[in-house]
């Protein structure tokens, strides 16, 4: 019976493990977050990663790849570098993938860094599993149904009739955290254990860029200290519940969904 296998986050837990800095604090107790993302094709994944990742509680954001123009008219606060992951500087947690098309080397450098890292998109198509297993630190990785599916070589509809054995197996597989997302999203841990689940989103949230938006934000609560569970499903509540907030009841853009987070965070604190 899966039931005594799961568990849900509470608004009490969220304002728990969000991170508010202290007086002491400065922006890399805080945590730097380095979002690896976006391509010539598709440069809003990176300014949308970015967008989440400013509002996910670290204390500076660097994006490393081609978009970084439109990263900066967009978000001037962003530290961008072309210089790639290995040479950008300080970063506490990657986010390695939306939009990032094939570049697997970036994929590769990110992979080698002995700091938590966050696979979504094209990263989970470029990254080999065996080097994910073998990765020090800790990795947390995004797919949605299709992605999942790719992963595992079965049908998308395989893993929607069996979303929590998926992730699990796909944890299993990678060594890795695996947050399956969803109407209810799910996040299993490498080493089994309950699975945790949110619901605090809606179907709005079905939009592209979305799950960008959520990549960055859960990637920023990893550079701020969280477990690779505690961040995926904090940003998995929080980002629902964003979802909420802006939709509330008519179609919006992903943007509108990162710039809705901290009403989502004020929201549970
Ligand atoms: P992606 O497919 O990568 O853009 O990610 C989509 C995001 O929207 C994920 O966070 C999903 O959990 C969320 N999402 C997609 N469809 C739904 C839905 N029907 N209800 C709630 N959340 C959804
Ligand atoms: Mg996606």
């Amino acid at each position: 019976d899966d039931a005594a296998e799961l568990e849900a986050l509470q608004h009490a837990d969220m304002a728990r493990l969000l991170p508010v800095p202290g007086v002491e604090s400065d922006k890399y107790r805080r945590g730097v977050v380095g979002i690896a993302a976006g391509s010539a094709r598709y440069p809003g994944a990176a300014v949308l990663a970015v967008a989440g990742a400013l509002r996910g509680g670290a204390g500076a954001v660097r994006y490393v790849g081609p978009a970084g123009d439109a990263v900066l008219a967009r978000y001037p606060e962003t530290l961008v570098s072309d210089q790639g992951p290995k040479r950008a500087g300080r970063v506490q947690a990657w986010v390695v993938g939306p939009g990032a098309g094939d570049d697997a080397g970036t994929v590769a450098e990110v992979l080698a860094a002995e700091v938590p890292v966050l696979i979504d998109a094209d990263g989970l198509r470029l990254a080999d599993a065996g080097t994910v297993r073998r990765r020090t630190a800790p990795t947390l990785m995004t797919p949605h149904a299709g992605e999942a599916a790719a992963l595992l070589g079965v049908a998308r509809e395989e893993v929607e009739e069996a979303r929590l054995a998926s992730a699990r197996e796909l944890a299993g597989r990678y060594g890795a955290t695996v947050l399956l997302k969803g109407a209810t999203t799910v996040v299993a841990g490498a080493e089994g254990g309950p699975v945790r689940v949110n619901s605090t989103g809606t179907s709005w949230l079905a939009t592209a860029g979305s799950g960008d938006v959520l990549s960055g934000l859960a990637g920023s609560l990893l550079a701020a200290g969280l477990s690779t569970r505690d961040a995926g499903s904090a940003g998995a509540y929080l980002h629902g519940l964003a979802g909420r907030f802006a939709a509330d009841g008519a179609p919006v853009g992903a943007h509108e969904v990162a710039e809705a987070v901290g009403r989502a965070w004020r929201d549970v604190r």
